[in-house]
């Protein structure tokens, strides 16, 4: 069923460290759009790492592009991706395309082009498929959810395991 279908990422991964940046390269990602809350930062926390920031730098030097798209509002978001020094779209309504073709236009990269790297399945990997674009899921850092992500998290974890037993 193709509903499935967008909501299965091309890969899964604990955190973005993990991700093979060398990987991508070799598939012919050049950019990658990245969820905020609870895919580089704790949900709430606007603290900054040091690995986190290294990992920004690290992405840059493999030669990949990187913005940060997230539902979040404004303030939040413009605050934590200026001082990770990125481009980013704030209440981006995800799943909808509108910031995920935004960002492609300003990477000048086509979808196929980009990764979309997210720790929720209706809205980051469902918006990164629905695009047209290649999808990370990664674990949440923090379990301290808004209500609504700890409810769609039980629908989550049907479509997670429903592949399996297909
Ligand atoms: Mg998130």
């Amino acid at each position: 069923m193709r509903t499935l279908n967008l909501l299965k990422p091309d890969e899964m991964v604990d955190s973005v460290y993990e991700i093979d940046l060398q990987h991508l390269k070799k598939m012919g990602i050049r950019g990658i759009i990245t969820d905020l809350d609870n895919t580089l930062v704790a949900w709430h926390s606007s603290e900054i790492t040091d690995i986190l920031t290294q990992w920004v730098q690290n992405v840059r030097a493999a030669g990949l592009k990187i913005a940060v798209v997230s539902n979040n509002s404004s303030a939040r978001v413009q605050e934590l991706a200026n001082k990770l020094g990125v481009a980013y779209v704030a209440k981006a309504i995800k799943p909808r395309r509108r910031a995920f073709r935004q960002i492609a236009k300003e990477f000048q990269l086509s979808p196929d082009k980009v990764a979309v790297v997210g720790d929720q399945l209706f809205t980051d990997i469902l918006g990164g498929n629905r695009s047209g674009m290649y999808t990370i899921l990664v674990a949440p850092i923090s379990k301290h959810e808004f209500i609504g992500t700890k409810i769609a998290r039980c629908f989550e974890r049907f479509f997670i395991k429903r592949p399996n037993k297909a």
